[in-house]
């Protein structure tokens, strides 16, 4: 953790979190392929982190990767996220990270679309989806 991180208690977190977004958020657990909410919305709007609040992924970044988690090719702002090296369940993964809140969002990979060829594979259950206002 850094010092930029939300300093809450993990007691804090398991009051304001559901369970679910508690799991990934906080213990980096995934969601099973196919089960979160936002895998097959195509909505115009904005997925904000579900810890914290702060805007990571546009829709218009958003892509049918079909592997059962929502996939983005970038972060609205790259300084929102930040990546890490993680050599758990014997896999060599590139874990990501909502910057303000530490929460674990899921993983980058490099078999994305043009132009990043990057695949944000994030858990339903750390977004928090905010669906365009027309004007
Ligand atoms: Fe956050």
């Amino acid at each position: 953790m850094t010092g930029e991180h939300e300093v809450k208690t993990d007691e804090q977190w398991r009051e304001e979190l559901t369970p679910e977004q508690y799991e990934v958020l906080r213990k980096a657990g995934t969601e099973p392929p196919f089960t979160g909410e936002y895998v097959y919305n195509k909505a115009d709007g904005t997925y904000r982190c579900a810890g914290c609040g702060v805007e990571l992924f546009s829709s218009d970044a958003k892509f049918e990767s079909g592997t059962g988690w929502p996939s983005f090719t970038e972060p609205t702002l790259a300084a929102a996220v930040e990546t890490r090296p993680d050599d758990s369940l014997f896999m060599r993964r590139t874990e990501v990270v909502c910057r303000r809140c530490g929460g674990h969002l899921g993983h980058v990979f490099d078999d994305g679309p043009a132009p990043t060829g990057q695949r944000y594979c994030i858990n339903s259950a750390a977004l928090s989806f905010e669906p365009q206002r027309d004007s």
